[in-house]
């Protein structure tokens, strides 16, 4: 059972940060499940079908790891999969107060679950979608932040 992590979050779009972590992840676990929240509450840039395709452009190659979208409250969604380990990224320590809240949310939930926390390279520390959208919008190249396909989703969706 402890041999699957889940990754949850809105990969809105999936950047070099989350591929980062997702490597890490396959490191110590035998299989990742991207785990694409399909109605994030901030309005999501992309549709939760293209979010899952890009995901899955980005892992192409990685053996172990798959990409689902999933609806509704996240442990019973860990639940129907059996999964009880929970993979978040931390980047800065202002990361920490909301991360650690839904940490221990999570586990009053459901209390079987642990939620593990990875940093990722420094190289992708400062990247988040919000930050890459916004480049994207004020006309700066993105191809450092993101995989190629979500560099050129971001192209179409954001024309310069
Ligand atoms: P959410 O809306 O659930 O926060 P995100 O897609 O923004 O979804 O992030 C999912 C997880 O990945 C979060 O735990 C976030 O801290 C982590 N994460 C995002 N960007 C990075 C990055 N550059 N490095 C490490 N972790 C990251």
């Amino acid at each position: 059972m402890k041999k699957t992590a889940m990754y949850p979050g809105s990969f809105d779009p999936i950047t070099l940060g989350h591929l980062d972590l997702i490597r890490r992840a396959r490191r110590m676990f035998e299989r990742v499940i991207v785990a694409v929240v399909a109605n994030p509450q901030k309005e999501p840039l992309f549709s939760a079908e293209e979010r899952v395709a890009l995901c899955r452009a980005a892992i192409r190659g990685l053996s172990g790891v798959e990409v689902v979208s999933f609806d509704g409250l996240l442990v019973n969604y860990l639940r129907r999969r059996k999964c009880r380990i929970l993979l978040r990224g931390l980047r800065f320590v202002s990361d920490l107060e909301y991360e650690l809240q839904m940490a221990l949310t999570n586990r009053q939930l459901y209390p079987e679950v642990e939620t593990v926390f990875l940093l990722p390279d420094e190289r992708y520390a400062n990247i988040s979608s919000t930050l890459v959208k916004e480049v994207a919008r004020l006309g700066g190249d993105i191809s450092r932040f993101v995989p190629g396909p979500a560099a050129a989703a971001l192209r179409r969706k954001i024309p310069a």
